[in-house]
């Protein structure tokens, strides 16, 4: 349930409201907007709700039940954008964010290059996976820990937050040491454990759609997240299963549109996954920007064709650029930017 209070709802109004909610059974979350707050009931008995009759409590205008599984992810029970902050840009208001790197963190040399790359493009963030969720168990895995030590360090020298996939439970603590965002991929959408772990830790998390999942499941698993205390959720497109052969998967743009008037939290998209195909990537990045992303996250290398994990939908420094470019610009026509990077200056 979402009880609206009046605009002009009082302090102590919104407090007791809040204590006969709680008194009744219901966890709060309260969200307050520029005009008005909004506090949500979530988790208990919504007949011991209707019982106390809060509609003509005072400061209250109205109550409306949320129909959507999904509750502190909905934008109903918070009208207003998200906006996650990560270093010195945020994802999610009018400027857009670009995390661009390599799959995998492939040595220190081959990172710290990759990192000069992007920083010099205009990234807000550098990617790589240090544990790699490989279809092949004889497949590169990543480099673990020392990978992520490889991460800090290009943090250190180029002033790029970074982002990096975690796969288990077990390892949450010690990516929290190292980065700035913690990427739940594809196939961990539905790892409730994991979503639960990341769920209480206070760095950003970027959940990626599972590749089979629909826009309400992966919207359920944002809410995984957000009920264990951690709202700083980015939602990530990086393309579905389909019949289609042609591309590695088909990369759903209206999944961009219809999750953002779902939800208030970011949505983001990866053309890298969405097409697995160097060719097409720039293309369906300016596409996602056309279609209202709130950022783009890419798979950059310095020497693509040697790229250990992902090189066929990897792009070279050239095409970053072009697309680094050719986004800003149509970013503009819809009165937006592509900030110049913090780290530029670094
Ligand atoms: C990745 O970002 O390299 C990755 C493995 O992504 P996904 O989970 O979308 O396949
Ligand atoms: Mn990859």
């Amino acid at each position: 349930m979402i009880i609206i209070m009046r605009k002009n709802a009082s302090e102590t109004e919104i407090t007791d409201v809040v204590e006969r909610v709680k008194a009744v059974g219901f966890g709060v979350h309260l969200s307050r907007g520029v005009e008005r707050t909004i506090i949500g009931a979530i988790g208990g008995d919504r007949a011991a709700l209707e019982n106390i009759s809060l509609e003509s409590a005072p400061g209250v205008e109205k109550l409306t039940p949320i129909s959507k599984p999904y509750k502190l992810a909905s934008r109903d029970f918070h009208p207003e954008d998200t906006v996650v902050r990560i270093g010195n840009h945020t994802v999610g208001g009018n400027d857009l964010w670009i995390g661009a790197g390599p799959c995998s963190v492939e040595g220190r040399e081959l990172l710290l290059e990759s990192a000069q790359l992007v920083r010099d493009g205009g990234a807000h963030a550098l990617r790589a996976g240090a544990f790699k969720p490989r279809t092949s168990p004889y497949s590169f895995q990543g480099m673990g820990e020392e990978g992520l030590k490889i991460m800090a360090e290009a943090r250190e020298q180029f002033g790029l937050p970074v982002v990096t996939e975690v796969m288990d439970t077990r390892d949450v603590e010690l990516l929290d040491r190292y980065t700035d965002v913690l990427q739940i991929g594809t196939r961990n959408m539905q790892n409730f454990s994991l979503l639960k772990e990341v769920g209480r830790s206070s760095r950003a998390v970027l959940l990626k759609r599972g590749m089979s999942a629909t826009i309400e499941e992966w919207l359920m698993s944002a809410e995984y997240i957000m009920s264990e205390g951690n709202h700083n959720v980015i939602l990530c497109e990086r393309g579905i299963r389909t019949f289609e052969t042609a591309t590695r998967n088909t990369l759903d743009l209206s999944a961009v549109v219809v999750a953002k008037s779902l939800t208030h939290l970011p949505v983001v998209v990866d053309p890298s996954h969405g097409v697995g195909k160097r060719a097409f990537v720039g293309a369906m990045a300016r596409a996602a920007v056309a279609a209202g992303a709130d950022g783009i996250l890419v798979e950059v290398h310095q020497r693509p064709d040697a790229a250990k994990s992902d090189a066929a939908q990897t792009i070279g420094p050239a095409a970053f650029q072009q697309m680094m470019h050719e986004i800003s610009a149509i970013a503009e026509v819809l009165g937006r930017r592509v900030p110049v990077s913090a780290a530029a200056h670094v």
